[in-house]
Parts: structure tokens; C-alpha cells; sequence
């Protein structure tokens, strides 16, 4: 294959339909992706994720998600739609090539892989997700925790947990979810900061996803905006609501601080714990554009995803990058499409040599 005229890093549903607007421009593209398929992340989350959007709404362009349009699709779902996905493109899709840096070139950029092969481009996007970091907040005593403390991205299934006494950090969907999940297993305190907040999944009888296309919600361009992004709400058809409420899973105040396997609440009670689980969130990892400046604090300095420190660099699949729905599978395709116009129309290099019809 002659050069290509783009390079995307990272083959989940971002880094494809990335790949998906470029081809759809005529650009010759290279997919370079660490693990053995382009299915990004999926595979690694808890096996009992359901989506928080129904199979309608979980689309990427050009290829419907399949089935009843009106139930939530299980997480291995997703794997074999995205595995669909990939096998559709015409691309040059490259597998076991971990990116690991990403060096000026000229004009454009050259790419280099941890079996040491080098790919050159004019455009690069960076498509490996914004939560491939789990982020350990500092809580005081933790380190001196006596018990297991692990990350929500290492949860699988809540049998492990058969009798313990756990702890859930968190008041996102995966907190509550793991929370829920586990409460059948073993004793369980979700222990948030704020109070968890709860949104109907289906207001008015209609999944919150169909009012939010109703009403243009996803597509407002408004996460550049945002100085303080604000954490999505809970979905809830009820069950976890429920849950809390049976005392199933019990709910606190953020604990003041742990000694040995004691964790002490705010109100001055205590309680012993087997395991703390942080289901804090994530981080994206970006880290192989070190050596360009394209990053503050470990993060792309972008605007709705265009590099506002390299011409011909843009990331896709960040949260809050251009919308609400920006990391998730109906919301990507959208800013895929507007970062990959954006580089090959106004960035004057890639649009030398991007904007070419293809030889
Ligand atoms: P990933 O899926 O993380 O894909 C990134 C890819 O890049 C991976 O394949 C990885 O191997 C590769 N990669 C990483 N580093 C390199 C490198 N240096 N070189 C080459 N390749 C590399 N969204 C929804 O729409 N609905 C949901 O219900 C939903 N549930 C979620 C539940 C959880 C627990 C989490 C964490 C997220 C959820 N999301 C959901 C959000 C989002 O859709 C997923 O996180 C999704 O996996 C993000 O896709 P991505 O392509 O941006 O990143």
C-alpha cells in the first residue's frame, strides 16, 4: 500500500468510525490496534454490563445495530456488532500494534509500534478511548487498607464476593450497577461524595434516549464549553432505586478515613471491610503523543476533538469532547465525522495531501 493519507490509533468503536468518515472521504487509512481484534475495550468490562441505551440508539454510522430495536443489547452484543463493523470496512486494519509514540515528520507524522514498525501519514487521529486509565483517587488511609482494594475495570462478577463486607466508591452507572449486582452476594455500602443521581430510563413511557434525540440534547456542540464536565446521571428503569431502598445495598456519605480493615463514616460509626472496590472512573492514556505537545496534565489540548497545539493531530472518543453523547456508541460517529472534515479541509499540510482524490 502507498502511504496513507490518515492514521488511526486504537480500534474500539471510536478508532472505527473514524476509520468509517475517512474512507467515506476517499482517504487511504491505516487502523493500528494493540489487541488481537478491533473491538476496542468491550470485552474487558464486567460480564453482566447491559447498555445503557437501547440496541436503537447504539449504532454507529452505516451499520443498524441488529435485533429489537427496543431492548438494551449485552456487552459481548457489542463486541460481535463491532466485530461486524470492522470486517465491512475496506481498511487497513493492523492488529498486535501498540502505538508508542508518535513523532513530527515533515509536515506530517510518523507513527512507530512496539514491534518496531514505523508508518508515516499526514494525519493522525488518536482513537483509544477516554477510559482506558482507571483513576485512584487519593482517600485518606487507603494505602494502609488492610483489606482487597481493586479498580471497577478489574470487576468481572460479583461470586468472588460470596460474604463479604464491600465497599462501592462511587455514584456513577458502574457504581451503582456493581453495587446492585453484588448486594445478592454480600454486604454492600455504596459510599459517594454527593447523592447519587437517579434519572428515569424511561420517562413517559419512552426510553430517555428517544427524548434526548427528540430534543437535540446529544447533538449540542457544548462540551468545549464546559468548564467542570458534570458526571451523567444514573439510569434507572427502577430496579437499583429499589434496591437502595430495600436496604439492599446500603448508602453513605463518603467515609473520613480507614485504619487497617476499619472504615470510618462521617457521622462518627464505623464499619469492617473485606474489600473496597473504586469505581472512580477513568482517564484517557495518550501518553505515545508525549514527545508532540499536544498534551496538558496527560490529556489532548483540542478543541470538539481538532489539536489546538498540532496541525493534522485529532483525537475522537473523549468525554464531553463536543457532546454529551461523545464516548459512547451513538454519539461517536457524529464527532468521528466532524474531526476528520476539520483535518482534511482547514489544516493546510493534510489538505495537500489529504484532499487529493486517491490515486
Ligand atoms: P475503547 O473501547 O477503550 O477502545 C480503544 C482501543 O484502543 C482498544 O481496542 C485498545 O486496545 C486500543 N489501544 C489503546 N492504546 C493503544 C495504543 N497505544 N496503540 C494501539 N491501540 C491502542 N457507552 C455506551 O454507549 N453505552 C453503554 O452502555 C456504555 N457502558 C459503559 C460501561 C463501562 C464500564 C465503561 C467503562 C464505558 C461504557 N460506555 C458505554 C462508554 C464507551 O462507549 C465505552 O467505554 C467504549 O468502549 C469506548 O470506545 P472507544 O473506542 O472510545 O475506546
Amino acid at each position: 500500500m502507498t502511504d496513507p493519507h490518515a492514521i488511526v490509533i486504537g480500534g474500539g468503536q471510536a478508532g472505527l468510525a473514524t476509520t468509517h468518515a475517512l474512507l467515506t472521504r476517499g482517504l487511504r487509512t491505516v487502523l493500528l490496534e494493540a489487541g488481537a481484534e478491533p473491538v476496542g475495550s468491550w470485552p474487558r468490562y464486567y460480564d453482566n454490563l447491559t447498555l445503557f441505551s437501547p440496541a436503537r440508539y447504539s449504532s454507529l454510522p452505516g451499520l443498524p445495530f441488529p435485533g429489537d430495536p427496543d431492548r438494551y443489547p449485552h456487552r459481548d452484543e457489542v463486541v460481535g456488532y463491532l466485530r461486524r463493523y470492522a470486517a465491512r470496512l475496506d481498511a487497513d486494519i493492523r492488529t498486535h500494534h501498540r502505538v508508542t509514540t508518535v513523532a513530527r515528520d515533515g509536515d506530517g507524522f510518523t507513527v512507530r509500534t512496539d514491534s518496531g514498525d514505523t508508518v508515516a501519514a499526514p494525519a493522525v487521529i488518536a482513537a483509544t478511548g477516554g477510559f482506558s486509565r482507571p483513576h485512584r483517587p487519593a482517600l485518606p488511609g487507603l494505602d494502609r487498607f488492610t483489606g482487597t482494594v481493586l479498580h471497577s475495570a478489574d470487576y468481572r462478577t460479583p461470586e468472588p464476593f460470596t460474604g463479604q463486607r464491600v465497599i462501592v466508591v462511587g455514584a456513577g452507572n458502574s457504581a451503582v450497577q456493581i453495587a446492585a449486582e453484588l448486594a445478592a452476594h454480600a454486604t454492600v455500602t455504596l459510599a459517594t461524595r454527593a447523592p447519587v443521581r437517579f434519572e428515569p430510563q424511561r420517562p413517559f413511557g419512552r426510553d430517555v434516549h428517544f427524548w434526548s434525540a427528540a430534543v437535540g440534547f446529544d447533538h449540542l456542540p457544548i462540551g468545549h464549553l464546559l468548564r467542570s464536565k458534570p458526571a451523567s446521571p444514573v439510569l434507572d428503569a427502577g430496579a437499583y432505586r429499589a434496591a437502595i431502598a430495600a436496604g439492599r445495598t446500603g448508602q453513605r456519605r463518603m467515609f473520613t478515613h480507614i485504619e487497617g480493615s476499619t472504615v470510618r463514616w462521617p457521622d462518627g460509626s464505623t464499619d469492617e471491610a473485606d474489600t473496597i472496590i473504586l469505581a472512580t472512573g477513568f482517564r484517557p492514556d495518550v501518553s505515545y503523543l508525549d514527545s508532540l505537545g499536544a498534551l496538558r496534565d496527560r490529556v489532548p489540548l483540542h478543541t470538539r476533538g481538532v489539536s489546538t497545539t498540532v496541525p493534522g493531530l485529532g483525537c475522537v472518543g473523549l468525554e464531553w469532547q463536543r457532546s454529551f453523547a461523545s464516548a459512547t456508541l451513538r454519539g461517536v460517529g457524529r464527532d468521528a465525522a466532524y474531526v476528520v472534515t476539520r483535518l482534511a479541509t482547514t489544516t493546510s499540510p493534510v489538505r495537500r495531501r489529504c484532499c487529493q482524490p486517491v490515486g
